[in-house]
């Protein structure tokens, strides 16, 4: 049992509920960490003896990021797709279909090393905990894989049979609905905590998305959902009464839906890698916030919206384009993480909570977003 102690932190950010809403800062700390588990927080230089001491010398420390939705088991990439599109072509979800076609094809080994490859980017930016969900596959087979491959990388893992309707079933919709939410399902099911579906033109509508969900929630499954990436639909409202832990993307809102959010318990997680990389109009979170929703941002990553494993990155196009203060956008990035998924041993720096900690090679957490690209995140600490 090794205890260590980080001493000498400029800025805390502890978003203990405990010490005041959103970021709660506190100043000239330390923290002391034994086995992955914080065991003291307070005023640097009244610290417990620990074995190790890291001198952070004035730095910020916030807590790891919590990327709350990813995609990470696929082959392939789709930049000609991006190139396209940032010549001016639009956006629309059939291009998951093509990654679709790539990941069948290729072999365990190859899935597993690209998705750790990217874990490991995720990392050395600063998360801690990230969720993965399937959805390349389209076959039991291959949900199953993707299922078992991410669940060596986290224990948030999602089943997303419900990515889109595969090739094969082009003229059978119905019947690949009775596939996810019947043997695919019950393979899947071991493997996953969550189950989601991509509620939007061109993949699911609201009577699909109810099956779907409904059926994971009849097999012990928490439940998330995509819904209003393209246009304003039922999805957001319909993620709200069925208590899905968040309802992601959220870029298209009516006023109903804002007002279904703001009186239930579901999270708006925001993507704005997404809007980025697709030329889509920004998400409006300051209207959220404004509303009482609870907002979380992630990344998404993926290979043909928005392949980017940053969470500062999001950050700072949150803070920039969405209309996020940086104590929102972090929080957002970090408690509200946590709470799309259910978690309350990440994303606050407090006794008894995952020592998931990044110092950062600055002052302030606001140099996230205002030093946009710089890689500011020094040390990593994951439990
Ligand atoms: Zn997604």
């Amino acid at each position: 049992m090794t205890s260590t102690l980080l001493d000498n932190i400029g800025l805390l950010v502890t978003n203990d509920p405990a010490h005041g809403f959103l970021t709660a800062e506190r100043e000239n700390a330390a923290i002391v960490f034994e086995d992955g588990v914080i065991s003291w927080v307070g005023d640097a230089g009244q610290a417990p003896p620990a074995d190790e001491r890291v001198d952070v010398d004035g730095r910020c420390v916030i807590p790891g990021f919590v990327d709350s939705h990813s995609h990470l088991l696929f082959a392939g990439d789709r930049a000609d797709e991006f190139e396209r599109r940032m010549s001016g072509q639009s956006y629309a979800a059939g291009g998951i279909r093509r990654t679709v076609a790539a990941t069948r094809a290729a072999s365990d080994d190859d899935l597993l090393e690209r998705a750790t490859l990217l874990v490991s980017e995720m990392r050395a930016q600063g998360t801690t905990t990230v969720e993965i969900k399937s959805g390349y596959g389209l076959t039991v087979v291959d949900e199953v894989r993707s299922l078992v491959l991410a669940g060596r990388l986290t224990s948030e893992t999602t089943y997303l049979g419900a990515h889109v309707v595969p090739p094969e079933f082009a003229d059978d919709p119905a019947g690949y609905v009775d596939l996810v939410t019947g043997e695919m399902l019950e393979a899947c099911a071991p493997h996953a905590r969550w189950i989601d579906v991509f509620c939007e033109a061109g993949a699911f509508d609201e009577d699909q998305a109810r099956a779907i969900l409904g059926s994971g929630q009849a097999r012990g499954l928490g439940t998330r959902m995509h819904a209003g990436q393209l246009a304003p639909s039922g999805g957001v409202r319909l993620a709200v009464e069925l208590g899905a832990a968040s309802v992601d993307h959220c870029t298209f809102l009516s006023e109903t839906d804002i007002e279904a959010l703001s009186s239930g318990n579901t999270v708006a997680t925001l993507l704005p890698g997404v809007e980025f990389s697709t030329r889509q109009p920004y998400p409006d979170a300051r209207r959220l916030i404004d509303a009482g929703v609870t907002v979380a941002i992630a990344t998404d990553c993926n290979p043909g919206s928005s392949y980017t494993s940053s969470m500062p990155f999001c950050i700072a196009v949150a803070v920039r384009d969405l209309g996020m203060s940086p104590a929102q956008a972090l929080w957002s990035a970090t408690a509200g993480g946590a709470r799309a998924l259910w978690r309350d041993d990440v994303g606050v720096v407090a006794v008894g909570r995952r020592a998931d900690l990044v110092v950062l090679d600055a002052p302030s957490y606001v140099h996230l977003a205002y030093r946009p690209g710089v890689p500011l995140v020094g040390r990593v600490f994951a439990a």
